[in-house]
């Protein structure tokens, strides 16, 4: 596709993340249906043109696993991405509507994601970076890919320097400002993977009454890759106040340096968050099968040197087992 703003027809607001919001449309002139992706980027035009093209990697990623990407354009000041359109939206709104994804399905949705990750390594040698529910996409040919992957290293950064997402996928070395590899990908696939047989985020009772922690954005910044630094480095206090909430603007809490938390009415220290997810025994599967347990229980071994890669977990038993289980995704997506 020759892709031009002027050709695409807004039909519908699919959501908003931290970096842009993102539209179903039309491509007029092929009648393809596709979402728009718009990223706001806060970067000069040398640096924009450079992610246009680290983006056009995504146009040799061929896998069922991984959305398909249709072409990116600059509509200054934006980044436009158009990629596959996935008519059933991301688990976390699958789940937020429907309760607990059954584990059947959730094993089926394991599969998916280490099948995703494995292609994008082995054939690219890319990291995701961010494995998370509203990552994951469902269409109702009961299809499961994934999106929002690390392809581009300008993009990273240029995010990096504005804001970072919510971090509560993180991997405990991630925090401590270890280097990514693939294995941080496998610890923020196990804690998916227990939101959605739970239906909530597993941390939210740990920390807070508030049951809704899964969506604030926790921001974390300096976070060029490699430069957070250990949470000791930080060094900042917990920010607790909510006074400050609505009195800067959102572009002011980006740069800040601190760490603020704001989501449903709270703002609370992501320090504790991620303390706890350095410090606490990870959090477990409980009351399933046990082959989903253990492969959970694999996900969150604390130590990276301990946890398996993507590729060696497709053998794992309850990965094998969700190979060959007929249950049927249409059938499931259609009562989504
Ligand atoms: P964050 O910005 O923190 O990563 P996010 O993943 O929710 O959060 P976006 O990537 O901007 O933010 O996506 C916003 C929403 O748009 C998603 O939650 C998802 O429901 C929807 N969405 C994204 N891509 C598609 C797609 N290809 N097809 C259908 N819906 C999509
Ligand atoms: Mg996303």
């Amino acid at each position: 596709y020759d892709l031009r703003n002027e050709d695409l027809k807004d039909l519908q607001e699919l959501g908003q993340g931290n970096g842009g919001s993102v539209k179903k449309v039309e491509h007029i002139p092929t009648g393809k249906i596709m979402a728009k992706k718009i990223v706001l980027i806060d970067a000069k035009p040398a640096v924009r043109k450079q992610i246009l093209r680290e983006l056009q990697i995504m146009h040799d990623c061929h896998s069922k696993y991984i959305i398909s990407f249709w072409g990116a354009f600059l509509a200054d000041p934006n980044i436009c991405m158009c990629i596959e359109f996935m008519d059933k939206g991301s688990l976390d709104g699958i789940y937020k509507k429907i309760g607990p994804i059954e584990i059947d399905v959730v094993g089926k949705v394991a599969l998916a994601v280490l099948e995703g990750l494995t292609y994008l390594y082995d054939v690219h040698r890319i990291i995701h970076r961010d494995i998370k529910p509203s990552n994951i996409l469902c269409n109702s040919q009961g299809e499961i890919k994934i999106c929002d992957f690390g392809v581009s290293g300008e993009l990273i950064n240029s995010i990096a320097d504005t804001f970072v997402g919510t971090s509560t996928y993180m991997s405990p070395e991630r925090i401590q400002g270890a280097q990514y590899t693939v294995k941080s990908d496998v610890w923020s696939l196990g804690i998916s993977l227990i939101e959605l047989a739970l239906g909530r985020f597993p941390f939210s009772e740990s920390l807070s009454d508030d049951s809704d922690l899964s969506d604030f954005e926790g921001t974390l910044s300096p976070a060029r890759p490699g430069s957070m630094g250990s949470l000791a480095a930080l060094g900042l206090p917990p920010s607790r106040s909510k006074a400050n909430k609505g009195a800067t603007s959102k572009k002011d809490k980006r740069k800040s340096k601190g760490v603020s938390l704001q989501g449903g009415g709270m703002t609370m220290s992501i320090l504790e968050l991620l303390q706890h997810i350095v410090n606490e025994p990870a959090p477990r599967l409980m009351g399933f099968p046990e082959e989903a347990e253990a492969f959970v229980d694999s996900c969150l071994l604390k130590d990276p040197e301990k946890r398996k890669t993507p590729k060696d977990l497709l053998n794992d038993e309850w990965i094998v087992y969700a190979r060959t289980s007929t249950i049927d995704l249409e059938a499931w997506a259609s009562t989504i």
